[in-house]
């Protein structure tokens, strides 16, 4: 399914500390067949792809942060950003008017947010105001019934805005009314304005757009339309229980600049949630745990501001090095980001100093970095003091010790090598400018 394919690919950034421009290609196509499965309209979508190609590319990612990681949480906040918190819906006194075509779930979501409400300590009542279809009457007074809320209708009545006004007077012991409305088959004129002369009597706080979650690309003219005639604060999508993913939301939520208010999940009144940004992203994509690797993501900023006032940057140009200390400097550039980005935090290593480097000279992925801890702790102190006199024999012991391969111990040594290298570059570097600065 398109969540693991989605999930592979971000599988394959796993161990990056940075991210080309073909992995974030590769992560947002995979994005967009995501979201396109999931009836997100056409045009967000490339708007979205947009973003979140730009911020991968031109942000930085915070030090210690991998590529996976980073780019997964620039996608969580781009969606976050485009569908908002929930609808505010205030536990007090309001009234609110349900709005939408015919059979997207108006009836049963009025009787689940009724049901709702009442679980808040509220008294609402549920204003039925369906002359159009036969047995909406019945249906709607069964399922109040079943919440155990109030109820109005009028099985004779034929003035739907009669029905509304008699409806507000005979419930004015509640403290929450929700209007049903009528739906058609599609936008007809009558539809709009008979729901536009319901909204004048009715005066609500809050309307809503109660949608399909199967509704697809038809989401836009809806949501406009119904913008237009009464204004649309919220949205409720129904039918999340089955297998559409609800994208026509991010639409008409776009389209009315409006947000989510409640979420249907089955038949039953009880099968109704709040809206809430993370779970719904979640099932979009195709990933269950979207939200957690956001919250982790920002955990490991967290943690890493507090690494970086333990170490000192400076250290690494006094002393002899010893694999050691290459360790602690690997986790630390790990964790603060590429070399050069280090460098300019030591003072007099800014500007075209740092350009005489080697480009990878300290960038270790972290599955080399576990592979070189391995190594290590199969390795003697003295060994660790003085890398350069370990012979072949001991990289054979220390290969068997730590269950890798002799050849990832030399590719070990090598690195030291190289490091050390540059290390001893960057002291002479310092010495020199000192020499120039107490010169001047
Ligand atoms: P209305 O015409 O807009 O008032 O829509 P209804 O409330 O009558 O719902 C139309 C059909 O969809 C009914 O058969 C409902 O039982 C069903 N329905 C509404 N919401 C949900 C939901 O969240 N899940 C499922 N499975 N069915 C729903
Ligand atoms: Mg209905």
């Amino acid at each position: 399914d398109l969540g693991s394919s989605l999930r592979g690919t971000l599988d394959k950034l796993r161990g990056k500390s940075r991210i080309s421009e073909e992995d974030v290609e590769e992560v947002v196509k995979e994005i967009q067949r995501s979201l396109l499965s999931a009836d997100v309209d056409v045009s967000l979508v490339m708007e979205l792809s947009d973003s979140i190609k730009t911020r991968a590319l031109e942000e930085e990612p915070p030090s210690g942060t991998p590529a996976r990681d980073f780019v997964l949480r620039i996608v969580y906040e781009e969606l976050v950003d485009l569908i908002g918190e929930s609808t505010d819906l205030p536990l007090e006194e309001q009234t609110i008017l349900l709005a939408g075509l015919q059979g997207s779930g108006k009836t049963t979501t009025s009787a689940k947010m009724a049901w709702w409400f009442s679980t808040k300590g509220l008294q609402p009542a549920v204003i039925q105001t369906d002359t159009f279809r036969p047995g909406a009457y019945d249906q709607a007074k069964q399922m109040c019934e079943r919440a155990e809320v109030d109820f109005y209708g009028d099985p004779d009545g034929e003035d739907p805005v009669q029905i509304a006004r008699d409806g507000l007077e005979a419930t004015s012991d509640a403290d929450v009314h929700i209007v049903d409305t009528a739906g058609r088959h599609a936008l007809e004129d009558d539809l709009i304005a008979e729901i536009e002369q319901i909204n004048d009597v009715v005066q609500p706080d809050t309307s809503l757009l109660v949608l399909d979650a199967a509704i697809g690309q038809g989401a836009k003219d809806q949501a406009q339309q119904f913008d237009e005639s009464i204004g649309i604060d919220g949205v409720a999508i129904t039918k999340l229980d089955g297998t559409a993913k609800g994208g026509g939301a991010l639409t008409a939520v776009d389209q009315t600049d409006s947000s989510i208010a409640f979420l249907g999940t089955g038949e039953e009144v009880e099968d109704v949630e709040r809206f809430e940004p993370e779970g719904f992203i979640s099932r979009l994509l195709g990933m269950g745990d979207l939200g957690q690797l956001a919250e982790r993501v920002e955990r490991a900023m967290e943690q890493t501001q507090v690494e970086e006032e333990d170490w000192d940057p400076e250290d690494m140009l006094t002393g002899q090095f010893t694999l050691n200390d290459m360790q602690k400097q690997m986790e630390a550039m790990n964790n603060m980001g590429p070399l050069d980005q280090v460098m300019d935090m030591i003072p007099g290593f800014g500007g075209g100093i740092k350009d005489q480097l080697p480009d990878d000279a300290m960038d270790v992925t972290q599955d080399r970095m576990r592979t070189f801890e391995y190594i290590m702790d199969s390795m003697t102190d003295t060994e660790k003091e003085y890398p350069r006199a370990i012979g072949a024999s001991q990289i054979e012991r220390i290969a068997r010790g730590s269950g890798t391969s002799e050849e990832e111990v030399r590719e070990l040594l090598q690195q030291f090598k190289m490091m050390e290298r540059t290390i001893k570059q960057f002291q002479g570097m310092g010495s020199e400018q000192e020499m120039q600065r107490m010169m001047k």
